[in-house]
């Protein structure tokens, strides 16, 4: 079995649904006692989110390349950012390191790509749905993601930041982005990508009532198949 290299903080709400979902998946195809070889690196997430807000990628990115190397150093196998957002600043960390890092779009994209899907509603921060890193990303795998209007978007990120990172999951909130959903179904959208990892938080993809993928779940599959294969 091959170490898993998380970097994680990005929330620690959301490192916890990794660190469980890996195991359990590593449990189900394993049986027995097995369960996941990982190395966990979680950060303080207080200046990391002080320094998206600011603007500040580069120096992010350098915070994000050096949990890597120690990882690395601690004798991971691969690394993975567990987040959507701070995939902005992949290609720093892939470049800072000589081990693979395993892509939250990837495993979205091929997952994507298996179901036929062309029109996915892109939901997270604000980050991840203004800026164009993950956008592009599935655009060169030929996916056309829309995002919901700027109203929306707003009311997503407050949700996520003020609550979700914090352990808060409100019934009000549920039906904000239950809303947000349908809406944008009108706009012939034909699936939702949970494109932050922490919206799971909220319900299952499954219980959307229309085809739902959580960016979470797909990526700790990724890295479990990684881990194993
Ligand atoms: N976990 C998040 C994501 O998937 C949001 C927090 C962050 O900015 O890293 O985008």
């Amino acid at each position: 079995m091959r170490t898993i290299g998380l970097i994680g903080g990005m929330s620690w709400q959301s490192s916890r649904n990794y660190y469980d979902r890996i195991n359990q998946m590593v449990a189900e195809r394993r049986g027995g006692a097995s369960s996941a070889k990982i190395i966990l690196n979680s950060l303080d997430f207080a200046p990391i989110a002080k320094m998206q807000s600011e603007g500040q990628w580069r120096e992010a990115g350098a915070v994000l390349a050096d949990a890597a190397q120690s990882l690395e150093r601690a004798g991971a196998d691969v690394i993975a950012i567990g987040a959507n957002t701070m995939h902005k600043v992949a290609q720093q960390v892939m470049a800072s390191v000589r081990l693979p890092l395993i892509h939250i779009g990837d495993s979205l994209a091929a997952e994507l790509r298996r179901d036929a899907r062309s029109r996915p509603l892109l939901l997270g921060t604000r980050y991840t749905m203004e800026d164009p890193f993950l956008i592009q990303h599935l655009e060169r795998k030929g996916i056309g993601a829309i995002t919901p209007d700027q109203d929306d978007r707003d009311a997503l990120h407050a949700i996520i930041y003020d609550q979700l990172i914090r352990g808060i999951v409100t019934d009000e909130a549920c039906e904000t982005v239950r809303a947000m959903i349908t809406r944008s179904f009108a706009r012939e959208a034909d699936s939702v990508i949970f494109g932050c990892t922490e919206i799971g938080m909220l319900f299952p993809p499954t219980e959307v009532g229309v085809p739902g993928y959580d960016t979470l779940e797909l990526h700790a599959q990724a890295l479990v198949d990684f881990s194993l294969g």
